[in-house]
């Protein structure tokens, strides 16, 4: 036996109807609100991610060197490579680019229930919109695609980074070890990150920030804890709020002050959607404003976005019992013997072009047996080929759930199965 690597998953029929129901209503949403699908390699360079994050991200990574000795990557994320691919080729596109991404993404972390090494995202960003219109459109998009997949609990809590980085008066590099360290809540690291930095007075301040979260008065308890720094990043969340009701997206909406999202490169408005049913992995999808372009050698752009972690929302659909797609097989094709073989699977052909779910007999089983594996495979009707009916033009088609059977001409049978028209344009009635 040799074993499935350390957090990774054989995905199943029963999880990909569900998993392709959430992506086509994220797809649907995506294209409803105007964003145009792209899709960069799974493999990046590694300078990619040590220009965006910084070294450190690299212990999550699958980093290795190719046969020709280059560092790669397999993609951690979307995000990265869709504003390289900008940068180098959409920079002179009509603004804004409103982008989205769909696929596996892959990170060294330690496995458990909603936390793989192969997972998939969601990934959308606007590049080149006016901050509030593009951060409320990119909110908007995230919540509605989560509630077009049948997902309702959930909770989208929406913070600033900006006014923090406002407030932590050092240069950059030190701010992202502090917000790094306040992010994941790592208070020892947060004490020393702030000694170096000659901050350790504010100390108490983030950590009392941090705990802040609730509707609109949590902003003015926020900016007096602030003593006024980072006014207009309070400002335009409320600005964002009062947006956001436009769109319909009302339910649900917290500030949080204590979202931080310690990676280097976000800049203002930032976001993570929950849902209370999944345990501790319950953050669904997360997002914000970004400067990046400048990183890859483009002139800086005001660009927002976000990912969900769509293994999540599949996770959630199940908790809050959003009906599965039931697997589907209208008929199940038995030849009755040698000499009708051929025809039988002329009849499934032609079944097979109409739309309809079709499966034959692969291994020459007698007719009981091939009815028990009707059965097992949930088929809808069985159509039984058999020589003397064949002579009249007839098959037999029996009803799998009550028995009933009954001969029905070759012609009739796929309207007699509810498709009456020929479709994919191939294959003709016979
Ligand atoms: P991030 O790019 O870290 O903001 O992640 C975006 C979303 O991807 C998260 O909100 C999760 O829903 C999902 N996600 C992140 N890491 C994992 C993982 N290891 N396994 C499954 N989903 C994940």
């Amino acid at each position: 036996m040799i074993e499935r690597p350390r957090g990774t998953r054989d995905l199943d029929p029963a999880y990909l109807a569900r998993h392709g129901h959430v992506e086509s209503a994220f797809r649907r949403t995506a294209v409803a609100f105007g964003f145009r699908e792209v899709l960069p390699p799974t493999i990046e360079s590694l300078d990619l991610f040590h220009a965006k994050a910084g070294p450190g991200i690299e212990a999550e990574m699958y980093a290795f060197k190719d046969k020709g000795g280059r560092d790669v990557v397999l993609r951690p994320e979307f995000t990265a490579g869709v504003l390289r691919h900008y940068v180098n080729d959409l920079r002179s596109a009509p603004k804004p680019v409103k982008l989205y991404s769909l696929g596996p993404v892959f990170r060294y972390e330690e496995p458990q229930k909603g936390r793989y090494r192969e997972f998939w995202q969601f990934s959308s960003e606007v590049i080149g919109g006016s901050p509030l219109d593009a951060d409320a459109e990119v909110v908007a998009l995230a919540v509605q695609s989560i509630r077009n997949a049948g997902v309702r609990q959930i909770e989208t809590r929406i913070g600033h980074i900006g006014m923090l980085r406002s407030y932590l008066k050092v240069p950059k590099e030190r701010q992202n070890g502090i917000l790094h360290a306040l992010d994941k809540r790592n208070f020892e690291r947060l004490h020393a990150e702030l000694d170096a930095a000659g901050l350790l007075d504010v100390e108490d301040t983030l950590k009392d920030l941090i705990t802040l979260r609730g509707g609109p008065e949590v902003l003015a308890k926020a900016s007096d804890l602030l003593g006024g720094v980072g006014t207009e990043g309070f400002d335009h969340l409320r600005r964002v709020l009062d947006r956001l009701a436009a769109y319909g997206v009302r339910d649900g909406l917290v500030f949080d002050m204590g979202i931080i999202r310690g990676l280097a490169y976000y800049t203002g408005m930032v976001f993570q959607i929950h849902s209370p049913n999944l345990g501790a992995e319950d953050q669904v999808g997360g997002g914000g404003s970004y400067a990046l372009a400048e990183l890859f050698g483009g002139e800086p752009i005001f660009s927002t976005g976000f990912a969900l972690g769509t293994d999540r929302i599949v996770l959630a659909s199940e908790v809050e019992g959003v009906p599965a797609a039931p697997h589907k097989l209208d008929a199940y094709v038995i030849p009755i013997g040698e000499g009708v073989r051929t025809r039988a699977f002329e009849i499934a052909a032609t079944l097979r072009g109409t739309g309809l779910a079709v499966d034959i007999d692969l291994v020459g089983r007698g007719p009981s047996k091939n009815l028990d594996y009707a059965n097992a495979v949930g088929a809808r009707w069985a159509v039984l080929v058999g020589e003397k009916e064949l002579a009249a033009g007839n098959v037999a088609l029996r009803n799998m759930e009550t028995g009933d059977q009954r001969e029905v001409a070759v012609a009739q049978l796929a309207s007699e199965l509810g498709m009456d028209k020929p479709r994919f344009g191939g294959v003709e009635f016979r």
